[in-house]
């Protein structure tokens, strides 16, 4: 079997175990809103994140509110979040960025969005998957174990942007941005760091992982 097949295979098994791909980060469809969230999820649960965001939205309401914030009081809403004084600096600079160039969207451009301060290609790649429908791979902790216990990176891999180019060549175009919701609820599921529930598992037959067994 070639890496193609074994990936169109994931794929579809992935696709029938969760039918509903869903991201993680929970938002009302405002594109700056996933940005402040993707921004906060550095080195962040997704579930403390989305804890946070409660009060962080409700005293923040809009892109342009960030823009003008105190940073101090920004950065004890970001306190839960870790790296909080970062976190503010780079939330605030951000949204301003987005009012000065953007109108107050979030852009497709890959530069574009590179050039938002805390936005790294998984973010980058996370919000032009999600706001534009447009191919990417989010190469997050989930993505680079899962990928490399599969056979789709070398062994031992734990590089972002090589699991990046390696799903980028398996995965269709149109499957991209599913997929990788799929494979972070996969590797809470299943998949999981430390343990792997390897027998219950439906990718087995097409598993790598020399434990996958025990
Ligand atoms: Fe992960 Fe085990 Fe499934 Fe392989 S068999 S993908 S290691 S859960």
């Amino acid at each position: 079997m070639t890496k193609q097949q074994k990936a169109k295979e994931v794929v579809a098994i992935l696709k029938a175990l969760y039918p509903d791909a869903q991201c993680a980060l929970h938002y009302d469809g405002q594109d700056w809103k996933l940005l402040v969230l993707g921004i906060l999820s550095a080195q962040c649960t997704d579930r403390r994140v989305n804890e946070v965001a409660v009060s962080l939205f409700a005293r923040y309401p809009t892109v342009s509110d960030y823009a003008h914030a105190d940073l101090l009081e920004l950065a004890q809403i970001l306190r839960p979040c870790g790296l909080f004084q970062t976190k503010a600096k780079n939330t605030r600079q951000a949204c301003a960025m987005l009012c000065e160039r953007h109108g107050g969207r979030v852009p497709s451009d890959m530069e574009a969005l590179l050039a938002l301060p805390g936005v790294g290609r998984k973010i980058a790649n996370l919000l032009r998957a999600d706001l534009f429908s447009l191919p990417a791979i989010v190469a997050d902790t989930h993505c680079i174990r899962i990928a490399e216990r599969l056979g789709f990176t070398p062994k031992g891999c734990q590089s972002p942007v090589q699991t990046e180019k390696a799903l980028c060549a398996l995965i269709a175009p149109e499957e991209q941005g599913a997929f990788c919701h799929r494979i972070v609820t996969f590797g809470r599921d299943l998949c999981t760091a430390r343990t792997p529930q390897c027998t219950a598992c439906p990718l087995l037959s097409l598993c790598k992982n020399p434990l996958k067994k025990k």
